[in-house]
């Protein structure tokens, strides 16, 4: 479980106690916040619907549609879920958008660097670029609706950067379509603000410092959005006093190290705010914000280590919603 980067989620006036419910799921936690006991119910419905979720897009277990998708997508289109086939929709959405900084095949080289048994293997240049030249998201067919096919069967699908976004925004629907009003989301520090909190003003949403998780250092104020982090620090393997992110610089096949500690992404859609916030910290702070400023359908905070403490850029749709502490 890696618990470094998580959401102080703090409505503004605690007027009345908020419902909770804790637990884990896709191997971090969950919590979901209800503002009226009436709704308590749907509790058990949640809990259902993330151990759902992870039953499908899990590459751990064998028995999820996406390992049986990457068991067999090499041989012929394989006939997937409609929930399937927009999720590797939308990633492939943002591997083109990204410029391929986000790259749902980069499964192969978690493994050989050791990110899928938590053991750092340092593999040599020349198995990464072994590896590294059967990849790319451009080889993932999805012409036919429906269907899903890997043009060499090396492929294969890892969804570990948009998945916990995806099970957000489930869970949102659920509590909507149930009549929840207030409500707060959370998986592994990914997070929703459902409506405008117990005052009606929004919520308030506090960003960790990159380097001490117990502070924050910025609070933005928003309501009905998303906010995902991702970051250089918050999930690595550490090798003789070296770090190494577990996200991958697809262009490269090593782990990222760039000049970017952290980005929090703002969008409507929680699979937007964690596949952006990977992807960003791939392409870096120049290239990041030129593409932040360029869409209309996300807003980011990038954090990056300074001469003399952090330089913070806020994006332009975000400034007058964001207080730097
Ligand atoms: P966290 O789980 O810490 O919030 P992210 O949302 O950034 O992290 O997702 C990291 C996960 O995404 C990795 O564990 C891996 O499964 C996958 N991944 C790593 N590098 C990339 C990449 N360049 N593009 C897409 N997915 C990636
Ligand atoms: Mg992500």
């Amino acid at each position: 479980m890696f618990i470094n980067i998580a959401f102080l989620a703090v409505s503004l006036t605690a007027r009345a106690e908020l419902l909770f419910q804790r637990g884990s799921v896709m191997s971090t936690y969950y919590m979901i916040k209800i503002e009226d006991n009436r709704y308590s119910y749907l509790f058990d419905d949640i809990a259902r619907e993330l151990k759902r979720l992870e039953g499908k897009f899990s590459d751990y277990s064998e028995d999820s549609e996406l390992s049986y998708l990457n068991n067999y997508g090499g041989e012929s289109f394989l006939k997937v879920s409609d929930e399937m086939f927009s999720v590797v929709r939308d990633a492939i959405n943002i591997a083109r958008e990204s410029g391929g900084c986000f790259d749902p095949t980069v499964g192969p080289l978690m493994e050989l660097w050791g990110f899928k048994e938590s053991k750092l293997f340092l593999p040599k240049e020349r198995e990464v670029q072994e590896v590294l030249s059967c990849l790319g998201w451009e080889n993932i067919d999805i012409s036919v609706n429906n269907a899903i096919r890997f043009k060499n069967n090396k492929v294969s699908i890892d969804l570990g950067g948009i998945a916990k976004g995806y099970a957000i925004d489930s869970v949102v629907d659920l509590l909507r379509s149930g009549g929840v009003k207030n409500a707060i989301v959370e998986i592994g520090g990914d997070i929703y603000c459902l409506g405008t909190g117990l005052d009606g003003d929004g919520w308030r949403i506090g960003v960790q410092d990159p380097k001490k998780p117990e502070s924050v250092i910025a609070r933005i104020d928003i309501k009905d959005f998303a906010v995902a982090t991702s970051g250089n620090y918050e999930r690595f393997l550490d090798y003789k006093g070296e770090r190494f992110s577990h996200i991958i610089d697809p262009r490269s096949g090593f782990p990222v190290k760039g000049d970017v500690l952290s980005v929090t992404v703002v969008a409507s859609r929680a699979i937007d705010a964690d596949g952006w916030a990977t992807a960003l910290v791939v392409m870096g702070f120049d290239k990041g914000r030129k593409s932040v400023e360029s869409q209309d359908n996300i807003e980011a905070i990038f954090i990056s280590q300074g001469e003399e403490g952090y330089d913070i850029w806020i994006s332009s749709g975000l400034i007058d919603k964001v207080e730097v502490l």
